[in-house]
């Protein structure tokens, strides 16, 4: 999957003025940028979802060190790479420690697909998310969804093209991770929520 130079996707107009039904809403505006990774043969210097991942070759692979049960043996095991991107490619993406500019996400296929079926998959509504370092709230950096868009709501589907689950990646309960970071300190642990 690939996002650089490729032709972008056209969100249609919003078909209602959420925040004048609902005013409150006024004060979570926030600039997003909707990714649309298509199937492709990406390179390791590409931004995409999957794929091989640019990695120094003298650093460890990231593991993951809580047990599993299911797990094919003892012991630590891999992280799967989901997704690396690239700032130049993502408009609003925040720098990372040290002005990074390469946004790298793992994770354990044990917690999201393993044999433990779907028993980490809890609901959360609107609620704060304050970061273990400094207490103050946190921002929502990338959301990994299921789908691109819901049955409910079609005019989340892109102009150009409508495939649903492009990525054939599924969260939880067919839902979406969120991955929170510290707008102060970027440094500062990620926080996670499944809906
Ligand atoms: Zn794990
Ligand atoms: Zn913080």
């Amino acid at each position: 999957m690939h996002a650089g130079d490729r032709p972008s996707r056209t969100t249609p107009p919003r078909p209602l003025d959420v925040e004048s039904l609902f005013p409150g809403l006024a004060a979570h505006r926030r600039a997003a940028t909707r990714l649309h990774p298509r199937p492709a043969a990406p390179g390791v210097h590409d931004s995409h979802v999957g794929g091989p991942l640019l990695w120094p070759a003298d650093d460890p692979w990231p593991i993951c060190t809580v047990p599993h049960r299911g797990a094919p043996g003892p012991g630590p095991l891999p992280l799967l790479a989901l997704a690396q991107l690239h700032a130049r490619d993502v408009p609003d993406l925040p720098a990372g420690p040290d002005g990074c500019d390469l946004l790298q996400v793992f994770w354990c296929p044990f917690d999201a697909h393993g044999p433990t079926g779907h028993g980490m998959y809890v609901l959360t509504g609107p609620g704060p998310m304050d970061c273990d370092a400094c207490t103050g709230a946190m921002d929502l950096l990338l959301t990994v969804a299921t789908d691109e868009w819901d049955t409910d709501s079609r005019s989340w589907i892109p102009q150009e093209d409508g495939p649903r689950n492009p990525t054939g990646v599924v969260v939880g309960n067919h839902g979406r991770l969120n991955i929170f970071a510290c707008p102060r300190n970027p440094a500062h642990p990620h926080r996670f929520s499944i809906q």
